[in-house]
Order: structure tokens, then C-alpha cells, then sequence
């Protein structure tokens, strides 16, 4: 396996211990339907397990948020992308 390529499993979930959107509200990163999530993806693109995070959202479907940046939305297009659709 090339050395730069990262496994993440079910169990590795050390992304989470320096996610940023733990030290602000969550309705940063849940806001009402047709509220901005300009905040939310600031703080993501500083955030060190940004794609990790992701990562996780897309594998656990998880549908409502900002997760990695991406928006309930943007998700769901990657999703469809990447399925090829
Ligand atoms: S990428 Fe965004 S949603 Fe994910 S842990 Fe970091 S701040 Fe939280």
C-alpha cells in the first residue's frame, strides 16, 4: 500500500477529536432550511479532518448538515457522481 494512503475504518473516528465545529453551535453546521451554510464551510476548510468527515457522512448516508464542507445538497450530488449517475 503506498504510504500516503490513509485507511479510514468504521472505528477511526480520531478526525472528530480535532473537528472544529465541536467548539461552535450546531446551528452552524444544521441551520434551518434556506438559511447560508457560508459558516459552517468556512470553518470546515480550516478544519484538519475535513475529509475524513466527509468521508464519513457519505458512508454513514448521513442527510441533514454541513459535513467536510459540503452541504445535504452538495452531498447528495457527490453521491451520484461518484455512483456514476
Ligand atoms: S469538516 Fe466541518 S463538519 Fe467536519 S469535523 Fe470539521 S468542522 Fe466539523
Amino acid at each position: 500500500m503506498p504510504k500516503n494512503l490513509t485507511v479510514l475504518t468504521d472505528h477511526d473516528l480520531s478526525w472528530q477529536e480535532t473537528a472544529l465545529c465541536a467548539q461552535t453551535g450546531a446551528e452552524f453546521f444544521f441551520p434551518e432550511p434556506g438559511s447560508s451554510t457560508r459558516d459552517a464551510k468556512r470553518l470546515c476548510a480550516a478544519c484538519e479532518g475535513r475529509v475524513a468527515c466527509l468521508e464519513y457522512a457519505l458512508t454513514h448516508d448521513e442527510r441533514f448538515g454541513v459535513w467536510g464542507g459540503l452541504s445535504e445538497q452538495e452531498r447528495s450530488e457527490l453521491r451520484l457522481r461518484r455512483a456514476g449517475r
